[in-house]
């Protein structure tokens, strides 16, 4: 628990959390890239060289809303 607000609600303290990539090679946690999506030939992202942060979940218990932070470099 923690003391942030729920931005939806005005819930405070959130429950701490992350989203899953359950992909085959994935590292089993969703990261957020810098830089707009574009697609490579065969319709992936590109993400070469961009910086990637992990992405934290915090999940307000009262109306399930949502806040995403990401704050660590991966
Ligand atoms: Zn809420």
């Amino acid at each position: 628990m923690n003391t942030f607000k729920c931005t939806q609600c005005d819930t405070v303290g959130l429950t701490d959390g992350f989203i899953e990539d359950a992909g085959e090679h994935s590292r089993g946690y969703a990261r957020w890239i810098e830089g707009a999506l574009e697609r490579g030939v065969f319709g992936g992202a590109k993400r070469m060289g961009r910086p990637r942060w992990q992405i934290e979940a915090y999940r307000c218990p009262k109306c399930g809303h949502l806040e995403l932070f990401a704050s660590n470099q991966v």
